[in-house]
């Protein structure tokens, strides 16, 4: 059998499972323990040569929290969101997870990349390719000087929010059906963190915030606009997804979009549950395509972070999306471009080659 297409991937959330399970992280990474979807065996498995690590802060649980997965299964919804969490409670649990994924590399076989050169390096030398992200810039106060101490940490790409507000905007919240246009824009750190992330050149990700954040950072920001793991709205209108208006935006930027393999953001009827195939995931990447062009569309997983199709199972099923991209028409060259050339074509325009 030929070796899988190598996939580069807009995001997942496996630092979460290593701040959860902090003591197993040896066997969470090194041994395919069948739990989540992520680990180093089944990454070679599936191709999967990288992609953006998210640091992402959980909101503190409370008894009364409802049931997400349950209510998710059953739109329409509209759920309120989780508090701003402080800077002071954000900022060590970031560290933590900023330390797993150092210590991923220590361990050999992964490597936190700062620029394409490092990925492709990477690629070659069979380790993982990392880029630190973080999902929520909650770990960054509204002076901005983390900014710079982050970014000497290996930090390339940001987004102002996950979906609770921060000191810079206002996320989508979960909902079904829903326009992304929930609420206000940036606030004024939220401005600034947009040019200093430019100036820095980390590369600023537009999933999960809303539309008036979304229309801020278009006007302000000089780099490709970029949504690191989101579909489209015509086909699943959920607030986490872009509409067409959107969509024509990041094309005129010469930005990217990755897809979502989650089940909410994929089924037109909103439902959380699992479907066979991949038909659903297959309508969204035409329409992702047709908007976009064919350079501009990538994958961005969400691995670790939500429920995914049952036969794709987990980043060792790669192989079986990608065959059904080949049994849907698309050919090799379109193949390679969304597993992973156009991601690192984005990349070389958003931080220079
Ligand atoms: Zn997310």
């Amino acid at each position: 059998m030929s070796a899988p297409v190598p996939v580069f991937d807009g995001h997942n959330d496996f630092l979460l499972r290593l701040l959860r399970t902090p003591e197993a992280r040896e066997t969470t990474w090194l041994s395919d323990t069948g739990e989540g979807h992520l680990d180093l065996p089944r990454m070679r498995a599936g191709g999967f040569a990288g992609g953006f690590f998210a640091v992402y802060i959980p909101s503190p649980v409370t008894h009364d929290d409802p049931d997400l997965d349950a209510i998710m299964r059953n739109p329409p919804f509209s759920l309120p969101l989780p508090e701003e969490i402080p800077l002071e409670d954000a900022l060590p649990v970031a560290m933590k997870m900023v330390g797993h994924l150092m210590w991923m590399e220590r361990e050999g076989n992964l490597k936190i990349c700062h620029s394409v050169a490092d990925i492709r390096n990477a690629m070659a030398a069979n380790k993982i390719a990392a880029i630190l992200h973080f999902e929520g810039a909650e770990a960054i106060g509204s002076d901005l000087d983390l900014l710079h101490v982050w970014h000497a940490m290996g930090l390339r790409s940001l987004g102002p929010v996950w979906s609770r507000p921060t000191a810079f905007g206002n996320g989508v919240p979960f909902a079904y059906p829903s326009s992304p246009d929930t609420g206000n824009g940036l606030t004024a750190a939220g401005k600034r963190l947009v040019a200093e992330c430019n100036q820095l050149k980390i590369m600023i990700d537009l999933s999960h915030l809303n539309e008036k954040g979304f229309d801020d950072v278009a006007a302000l920001s000089d780099a490709p606009l970029v949504a690191t793991h989101s579909n489209a709205h015509a086909l699943c209108p959920s607030p986490r997804n872009l509409t067409d208006r959107q969509l024509s935006m990041i094309r005129e930027s010469d930005g990217l979009v990755g897809l979502n393999y989650g089940l909410g953001f994929l089924r037109q009827d909103g439902r959380g549950e699992p479907f066979a195939g991949f038909d659903p995931m297959l309508r969204h990447l035409d329409h992702l395509i047709e908007t976009l062009g064919e350079s501009r569309v990538g994958l961005g997983s969400d691995f670790d972070g939500v429920a995914i199709p049952p036969d794709l199972g987990d980043v060792a099923g790669l192989p079986r999306l990608i065959e059904a991209m080949r049994a849907h028409g698309y050919d090799a060259p379109l193949i390679e471009r969304l597993a992973h050339g156009n991601w690192l074509a984005l990349l070389e325009r958003t931080w220079g080659g």
